[in-house]
């Protein structure tokens, strides 16, 4: 460090783990991040993401100024220029065609933001269109769906309790690289670790065998897509062999009489040629949950973005409820945030519906209130009543993200009478917007993980203000998102607090609070004063003085059992066995009998990349970061496939050409891309990106196969064909 360097304290928003990270800066850059030891949560944990901050911080690919199309082509213009273009397009169209002519696209990194969690909500609600897409319909969205049939709220996720488990199940889940997916938790290697030390057991079910799998007690290397029909019948050996037990749960469940009867086909004989796992291994994981004194199931992203998502997603939860496991210590909690509405009696609450409303073009049924991101395109595209003219775009990249990419990229160029993107870089997607809006680098944002805390394996609470000061002309991401708000609700050229005013008073009323309780908050930013009455109403008695008295956070203590208090459903119960889960169900008994696929596709994560928008850093790239068809030696010989020759690998939506890696680390029958590559498209501004762009695997997808209770993009499992590229 030289003599005028100085440290600076960060929570790092580079993944969902949210180390605290100690900064070195010189002057008004970021040159090291180091894990902070003394944080209360990631206690000196790092990764080499983590580590490349002052890389992706300093990119100088990020755009520094908004930019705004004339005469067809972006250039850099001032702030003014650009909400003044926004105020003059947006409130017409509306007036004009109605508030369906609007679309929002939410992508991934806005949870990694403090202004992404608190002003997309107001957009949204400025807006009124049904019209909204992110990107949990590519990811996390039958989670959602089945916490909502089963608790009433879609938000509460039980986590694993990973450090006090004896007994983990990870179904489709690979934390050593993804450090962890709803499941918050600081070094995620290092916690499975620990569970092995203290004599626990952890069983991984993956069709690859992951960094993750080598390190459990058992890994199943299970067919893709069969996750539903495994845990089915898990959760049938339970019942059959009266070995399900749901603890202090009993008095707070219903159906379970009916779920009894629904699993009856589901015998471990009747799964085992579809999933390609033995009866006695299936009776064998039963069994081991039943008597394991703690133990949890987790899954993730290969259970959830398949064509049975949702009711593996609910079965996981089922299995924890059997094995009495869920709401109690070592099993899955739930977490209490900081900033969560302060617990109130238990009754009898609103529920949780699908299909409220149904997309304009297919009919997909609502799903929390968005619309599968795979239908983006046809809403843009087909003529008639409602169809989206004006499309905000807030930190997503769906040409990369989203299946037929081809297709959304026309539709973007062609269909559109306005396009705005909220992005630091101008990349597949926002290179089609009339206006792009930048915000500045993390360095210069504060930070307070409002989604994230939700989901975290200890309940604790951090903030830290931006490390360094935000440069001349640029403009804070809470003030882009609320003049955005203004710009586009006709009410630009108000201030931007105005929509942190009307924020605080919708929350002081909701919550039944006196109106004065506004003039006592402190901070000195908008999002400030929200987070600080957030803490004021939430259940721990925090405001956000004492938080910054506490700059490496403060613990809250371990989960704790939390039902029936937390539950939101009509009945006041755990619905164990939910119509839209029974209805769904005969489609998981014909997929059992079904021959299964030949070759199949499923992705993969790396430890030094999120999704599309870590590609762009020079530190991340290479090494074993590379976009390669992983190819079984058995499939390889048999194809004719070399190792680093090419591969075409073709499916419903298209194809595409990738290097071939052959390893037995993916099961035979099944090919691995993985996902965020394909920076191949011309006029983006993403120079480390583009000169190793990899392929998009969403091109291989037409966007048709979904799983139809949350309208999530089947992304694994993929039936694909692979020859020697010519
Ligand atoms: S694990 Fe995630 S939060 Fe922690 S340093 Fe790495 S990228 Fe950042």
């Amino acid at each position: 460090m030289s003599a005028d360097s100085r440290t600076a304290l960060r929570i790092c928003p580079l993944c969902e783990a949210t180390c605290g990270l100690t900064l070195t800066i010189e002057g008004t850059s970021v040159t090291g991040a180091r894990g902070d030891r003394d944080d209360v949560f990631s206690q000196g944990f790092i990764c080499p993401k983590g580590a490349a901050f002052g890389g992706l911080d300093a990119d100088p690919d990020r755009l520094r100024t908004p930019l705004v199309r004339r005469d067809g082509v972006l250039r850099e213009a001032s702030w003014e220029e650009a909400f003044d273009t926004i105020a003059a397009r947006v409130p017409a169209l509306i007036e004009e065609y109605g508030p369906r002519s609007t679309g929002v696209v939410l992508g991934n990194p806005n949870v990694h933001t403090m202004a992404g969690a608190l002003y997309p909500p107001l957009l949204l609600r400025t807006l009124r269109t049904p019209n909204v897409f992110s990107a949990s319909t590519l990811d996390q969205m039958p989670k959602h769906v089945a916490s909502g049939l089963l608790f009433g709220d879609a938000h509460a996720i039980a986590v694993p309790d990973l450090d006090r488990t004896g007994h983990l199940l990870l179904i489709g889940a690979n934390p050593l690289e993804s450090n962890g997916s709803l499941c918050t938790a600081p070094d995620f290697p290092g916690r499975l670790k620990a569970l092995r030390r203290r004599g626990g057991t952890l069983t991984v079910i993956d069709p690859r065998r992951t960094r993750t799998a080598r390190l459990a007690d058992r890994h199943l290397a299970i067919r893709p897509g069969a996750d539903a029909l495994l845990l089915a019948a898990v959760a049938h050996v339970l019942v059959e062999e009266k070995l399900a037990d749901p603890g202090a749960l009993t008095d707070h469940l219903e159906g379970l009489g009916e779920l009894t009867e629904a699993l009856k086909e589901f015998t471990p004989e009747a799964v085992t040629t579809a999933c390609d796992v033995d009866a006695a291994t299936i009776r064998t994981l039963a069994r081991e949950l039943a008597a394991a004194p703690t133990a949890a199931v987790y899954g993730r992203i290969g259970s959830c973005t398949v064509e049975h998502g949702t009711l593996a997603s609910w079965l996981i939860d089922v299995l924890n409820i059997l094995t009495g496991n869920l709401d109690r210590p070592g099993g899955a909690l739930f977490p209490l945030s900081a900033t969560a509405r302060a617990p109130r009696p238990a009754a009898p609450g609103k529920g949780f519906a699908l299909g409220r409303w149904a997309s304009r073009v297919s009919g997909h049924p609502e799903a929390k209130g968005e619309f599968p991101l795979a239908a983006l395109s046809e809403e843009i595209e087909t003529p008639g009543d409602g169809r989206i003219r004006a499309l905000l775009v807030l930190a997503a990249n769906p040409v990369l993200s989203a299946p037929d990419g081809d297709r959304l990229d026309r539709a973007l160029a062609e269909g559109l009478d306005f396009m705005v993107s909220v992005d630091p870089y101008l990349n597949e997607t926002s290179r089609h917007a009339d206006v792009v809006l930048p915000p500045p680098p993390p360095s210069q944002s504060a930070h307070f993980d409002f989604a994230f805390n939700s989901f975290a394996v200890r309940n604790q609470v951090r903030y830290t203000r931006p490390a360094v000061p935000l440069e001349p002309d640029r403009m804070d991401e809470s003030e882009i998102l609320a003049r955005l708000v203004l710009a586009v609700g006709g009410m630009h050229g108000a201030p931007a607090h105005t929509v942190d005013d009307l924020a605080i008073g919708a929350a002081l009323a909701a919550a039944g609070a006196p109106e004065e309780l506004a003039g006592e908050l402190s901070g000195t930013t908008g999002p400030e004063r929200r987070l600080d009455l957030m803490l004021r109403l939430g259940p721990y008695d925090l405001t956000l003085d004492r938080l910054l008295d506490h700059p490496h956070g403060i613990d809250l203590g371990p989960l704790e059992p939390r039902v029936p208090q937390l539950l939101k459903t009509r009945s006041g119960r755990i619905e164990l066995f939910p119509a839209p889960v029974a209805a769904d169900l005969p489609r998981l008994l014909r997929a059992m009998h079904r021959e299964p696929a030949g070759l199949v596709l499923v992705g993969r994560r790396h430890l030094r990349s999120n999704n599309s928008w870590m590609h762009n850093v020079a530190a991340l790239r290479g090494g074993s970061n590379v976009c390669t068809l992983q190819v079984h030696p058995e499939d390889a010989a048999r194809i004719g496939l070399l190792d680093g020759a090419t591969a075409r690998i073709r499916a419903a939506g298209g194809e595409v050409e990738a290097p071939v890696e052959i390893t037995d680390a993916v099961r035979a029958g099944v090919v691995s891309l993985p996902h965020g590559w394909g920076h191949s498209r011309p006029g983006t501004r993403m120079s480390v990106a583009s000169a190793v762009p990899g392929v998009n695997v969403n091109q291989l997808l037409d966007g048709t196969l979904l799983d139809p209770l949350s309208g999530t993009a089947v992304l694994n499992a993929v039936p694909v064909s692979v020859t020697p590229a010519s």
